[in-house]
């Protein structure tokens, strides 16, 4: 058993509003951060596409820091993660992998019968348990 968070990436749209809703719900200073989210473009700035017109791309990763607790507070208290919650287009979804009534097992589920890839990050200074989905 262990507790993960499934991340939609053909679902987020990058609009940071997970790393905000973390950052308002947890009372972070300004410059504290425990989910980022990554534009996969150009590398030269935020939202900037890669390739020529009209053959543009870009893709958004959530990065969850070491700095994440799975919001621990509000797991005691049976309430959903900030960044979850507040996520417009739920591409979060987090649970205990062993419970097939997870929120995470459900959101794995679906992603798998859609044929998404899975993967994870194993940079330092990020949090373990978080698992992408991407089919395309
Ligand atoms: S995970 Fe959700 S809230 Fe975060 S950037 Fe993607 S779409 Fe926005
Ligand atoms: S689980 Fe909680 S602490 Fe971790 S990134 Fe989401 S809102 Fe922030």
């Amino acid at each position: 058993m262990a507790y993960k968070m499934l991340v939609d990436l053909d679902r987020c749209i990058g609009c940071w509003t997970c790393a905000m809703g973390c950052k308002v719900g947890n009372h972070l200073s300004d410059d504290e951060f425990r989910i980022e989210v990554e534009t996969h473009g150009s590398g030269k700035g935020i939202d900037r596409p890669e390739g020529v017109y009209p053959n543009l791309h870009m893709w958004w990763q959530p990065i969850y820091m070491n700095t994440c607790t799975w919001c621990a507070e509000r797991v005691a208290d049976s309430e959903p993660q900030f960044c979850v919650m507040d996520c417009p287009t739920f591409a979060l979804a987090w649970g205990d992998d062993a419970d097939p009534d997870s929120g995470y097992s459900q959101a794995l589920k679906r992603v798998q019968e859609r044929g998404a890839k899975l993967s994870e990050l194993e940079n330092e200074g990020t949090r373990e348990g978080v698992v992408y989905a991407k089919a395309r």
